[in-house]
């Protein structure tokens, strides 16, 4: 690929390695902000973020932001900042610590030379074990972990914090919280009788919106993002979202600037729980600004709409293909294989094998099976007399087969080099109106408008938009 392509594949791996010293270990799971609402967020003592205790089993514990740090992110959260942040690798080889308390419930009524441990546990199964290697007695506890059991019956990582009194004989239990990243779980007490009585506790899970805003620089879109902080998992989600409005590979400048809006679950100690997800996207070059909302109808699918509730749909994608490179325009052009000047009757858009291609628009597929020229290639019909051609394809996407309706965007197959009119891998790609070849660059977008939303789901979508906004707004420079 030359430089100035555009692949967001390629991108994401040369943004890895590029980023690796910028950025924390296992950064892209868990957003930097979440570690620092955790730390700084009211109610969380700080004193309790500084130290952490690794599984038995070594699994990377929870990583925790000292509180330093998080005040600092909290105070320019749209810059890319760098966490304190410990690797698996460090934290696995600490010694078990004591950490300060953990405010799950009321606060446990401790007896003096109690100590607090924390550990986290790859499932609730390893509880039991976890106590005897914290000194706690045998049948002690089993008792304290058949008591948690009901409670404790999902899979998933489990938070321990234990309350410990030693005495001459060894640990013994006074307390156990124990929780799922969403806070759900037990608590465990020691009753004046010596057995173990448990609470369920109800999952803890608030969804919190993260604004971040950034500059373009020389290398790509996705170093960008990933440099101003944004989860490298959005990145694809934005660059689809604006598939229809900008051609990402030439109408994109160092400079311009963008602006994302995302939601996380986080659970009651700060982390994030499940995957991000995108709200808000805005681009804004020399030549234009366009600022796209995600939003679900109601009984429909989540779809991109611009501030008046428009949809982003067009009559046919601009570029069938993520940001794929043009290598070949429509017109005359001597053609490298077959060595006489012709028509180049579409565009060839340069991509990796394997790089999937989309349905330009609804239809209905009518051919999808090999051809000597064109190899895997497949016809779609679309409204008035339209049709698209996809071809070189490496394989068809699974189970499509003529006479099969698609929706705009759908996967068809993916770039190859198959065909005997091919010298690399590409897609070369057509549009005929009526029979007629026609330049697919040439075909005029219409604005969306058509596809503007009504009545109730205009109403939900407004709300949806002001919900985004506000918070926007509060996370302004
Ligand atoms: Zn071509």
């Amino acid at each position: 690929m030359e430089s100035g392509s555009f692949d967001p594949r390629q991108w994401q791996l040369q943004g890895k390695g590029e980023a690796a010293a910028d950025k924390p270990a296992g950064g892209g799971s868990l957003p930097e902000f979440w570690q620092a609402t955790a730390a700084g967020s009211p109610g969380s003592p700080a004193e309790r973020s500084q130290t952490t205790t690794p599984s038995p089993r070594g699994a990377p514990s929870k990583r925790l932001l000292p509180y330093a740090a998080s005040l600092a992110i909290l105070a320019i959260a749209a810059v890319a900042a760098v966490v304190q942040r410990q690797t698996p690798h460090e934290a696995a080889s600490q010694p078990i610590s004591k950490v300060g308390s953990e405010p799950m419930t009321a606060a446990p009524v401790r007896a003096p030379g109690s100590i607090e441990r924390a550990m986290s546990l790859s499932s609730a199964s390893e509880l039991a074990g976890a106590l005897t290697s914290a000194g706690v007695p045998g049948p002690e506890a089993s008792a304290a972990t058949a008591a948690a059991a009901a409670a404790l019956n999902q899979p998933g990582e489990i938070h321990a914090v234990l309350t410990l009194s030693p005495d001459g004989t060894g640990m013994h239990l006074q307390r156990l919280q124990a929780s799922y990243a969403d806070g759900s779980g037990a608590t465990v007490d020691r009753k004046d009788d010596g057995t173990f009585g448990a609470n369920r506790v109800a999952a803890d899970l608030t969804r919190k919106i993260q604004v971040i805003r950034g500059e373009l620089d020389s290398e790509s879109f996705y170093s960008s993002a990933v440099a101003a902080g944004l989860t490298d998992s959005l990145v694809p989600e934005f660059i689809n979202a604006f598939a229809y409005d900008f051609n990402l590979a030439s109408e994109v400048q160092p400079g311009d600037t963008f602006e994302v809006a995302y939601e996380q679950s986080v659970n009651g100690r700060g982390e994030a729980v499940g995957a991000p997800q995108l709200l808000y996207a805005s681009l804004t070059t020399r030549a234009k600004s366009k600022a796209l909302y995600r939003y679900v109808p109601p009984g429909g699918q989540p779809a991109w709409y611009d501030g008046n509730g428009g949809s982003i749909k067009r009559g046919f994608m601009r570029t069938p293909i993520d940001g794929a490179r043009i290598s070949s325009k429509y017109g005359m052009r001597f053609h490298p294989v077959l060595h006489y000047t012709r028509l180049h009757a579409g565009v060839d858009f340069a991509a990796p094998i394997g790089t999937p291609i989309y349905a330009a628009a609804d239809g209905t597929v009518s051919t999808a099976s090999p051809n000597k020229c064109g190899g895997n290639w497949v016809i779609i019909d679309h409204d008035k007399g339209m049709q698209t051609r996809y071809f070189h394809l490496s394989r068809y996407a699974d189970g499509l087969h003529a006479g099969e309706h698609v929706v705009q965007g759908t996967t068809i197959g993916y770039v190859g080099v198959t065909g005997t009119c091919t010298t690399g891998p590409h897609l070369h790609y057509e549009t005929l109106i009526k029979g007629e070849h026609v330049d697919p660059l040439s075909i005029p977008v219409d604005t969306g408008t058509a596809n503007r939303l009504d009545g109730a789901a205009l109403q939900g979508f407004m709300r949806e938009r002001d919900r985004i906004d506000v918070t926007r707004a509060k996370q302004a420079y």
